[in-house]
């Protein structure tokens, strides 16, 4: 009897230890002999959420008030899910997501912001006023073109005067606060003066009353060289206003050995009527601007230092002799729109031309034309030309084929003469064929 006394008071002291944190009202003073052993039911506290620093997981957690060694806790990892997206200048959102096994625990959500991304420039662009006014920087962002930095400066300028026989130059330069803008510079040539100085000018009434008087112009004399500047217009002392200058006397340069630039305005409609500027061997530069009508007969005949000729749409005629036996001139380029109607003969004759290409309104291509251009390779001819005059091509001694823009019906019309002496032309290639001579 006594042992089993001792068992069952083992046994009380056991459950009570263990019952304890449970009951805590139960009446100590009474101990009583349990029957069955009483479940302890948690009591437990706050679940706390702790996320990693990452955010990529988070441990819920929760505690057995009545003993802190009850302790459920889980560790999940997250979702992200961006909400807003973020903009050049604007934080987005994004989220963290998760969700528990554990009832117990409420799915958490975490919100983060996500940095602005800044624009993304792309490379900056400079314009320039027509004028050379100022100068605009601007550069625009490739997430949005509306994002635009743009910045206007007016420049500094540097100038150096021209003179008759220098060209001045303008410098402008700018510089934009906007560290992202490179500083600019544009040069700008400016034409040196009209050679009053060394051009004699005569005054020719009006012979109509529907004329107008005008100034024709020549050399002073043949010593004069360097450049020529002809004016569009000048004013004698007795002229109220300015009058246009409009002709180049005959022979007005001619054998001006000396001579390297001559710029020729639009005003002049004729440059001579004969020999205006032959024999200016050291003629380099001709600038022939738009208006120019008339080259005249021989006009630039031996002008050995030619290299290169622009003609402008507004010239008719290419002169008869105009640029024979220009020893150097290697290219002859009509303008666009071109007005010659007749490339007159001997034009280009004993030239060094390599290729030409005739201009679209030329109906006839004048006897030796380009006769004795031994290195004419290369020449086009459009289906306006009906005539080609004698001896055209004679003793273009490279020539092999040309360039028809007609049919070969329409080259068979074309009026020949004997245009190709000399030359070792055997095929015209036309739009529909080749023709083999
Ligand atoms: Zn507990
Ligand atoms: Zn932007």
């Amino acid at each position: 009897m006594k042992k089993v006394s001792i068992i069952l008071f083992a046994l009380f002291l056991a459950f009570s230890t263990f019952a304890g944190c449970k009951k805590k009202n139960e009446n100590k003073e009474t101990p009583v002999t349990p029957e069955t052993p009483e479940t302890h039911t948690h009591d437990w506290g706050e679940v706390t959420y702790t996320w990693s620093s990452d955010n990529l997981s988070c441990t819920a957690t929760r505690v057995c008030k009545g003993d802190a060694s009850h302790k459920e806790e889980e560790t999940k990892a997250a979702t992200y899910k961006v909400s807003v997206e973020a903009e050049c200048e604007k934080e987005g959102k994004g989220t963290y997501t998760v969700s528990f096994t554990n009832e117990a625990f409420a799915s958490q959500v975490k919100e983060v912001s996500i940095s602005a991304l800044g624009h993304d420039w792309e490379g900056a662009t400079y314009e320039w006023a027509e004028d050379y006014s100022s100068c605009t920087a601007t550069r625009v962002c490739s997430r949005d073109h509306e994002h635009v930095e743009t910045e206007t400066i007016e420049p500094t300028l540097n100038q150096k005067l021209p003179t008759e026989d220098e060209d001045g130059l303008n410098t402008y330069t700018v510089t934009f606060q906007n560290a992202a803008f490179t500083s600019q510079t544009e040069e700008v040539l400016v034409p040196s003066l009209p050679t009053l100085s060394k051009l004699e000018f005569t005054y020719h009434a009006p012979e109509t009353e529907d004329d107008e008087a005008y100034y024709s112009v020549k050399a002073l004399n043949t010593e004069i060289s360097g450049r020529v500047t002809i004016p569009l217009t000048y004013k004698g002392e007795s002229d109220e206003e300015a009058i246009q200058v409009t002709r180049i006397d005959a022979e007005g340069f001619r054998n001006c050995a000396e001579i390297t630039y001559v710029n020729i305005p639009g005003s002049i409609d004729t440059i001579g009527s004969d020999y205006a500027f032959a024999g200016c061997e050291k003629l380099e530069t001709l600038i022939l601007n738009e208006g120019i009508k008339v080259v005249g007969r021989r006009a630039f005949q031996n002008c050995y230092s030619l290299k290169s000729l622009y003609l402008p749409a507004s010239l008719e005629s290419t002169g008869r002799q105009g640029f024979q036996s220009c020893q150097t001139l290697e290219t002859v380029i009509f303008a666009e729109g071109s007005n010659v109607s007749i490339i007159e003969s001997n034009s280009f004759a004993n030239t060094i031309l390599k290729e030409i290409i005739i201009p679209n309104k030329v109906v006839e291509i004048g006897g030796n034309a380009f006769y004795n251009c031994e290195l004419l390779e290369k020449i086009t001819i459009p289906d306006t030309v009906t005539k080609i005059g004698t001896n055209a091509f004679n003793y273009c001694t490279n020539l092999t084929a040309i360039d028809y823009e007609g049919t070969k019906e329409q080259w068979s019309n074309i009026a020949l003469s004997d245009g190709w002496k000399g030359s070792s032309l055997t095929t015209i290639h036309c739009s529909d064929g080749d023709i083999t001579l």
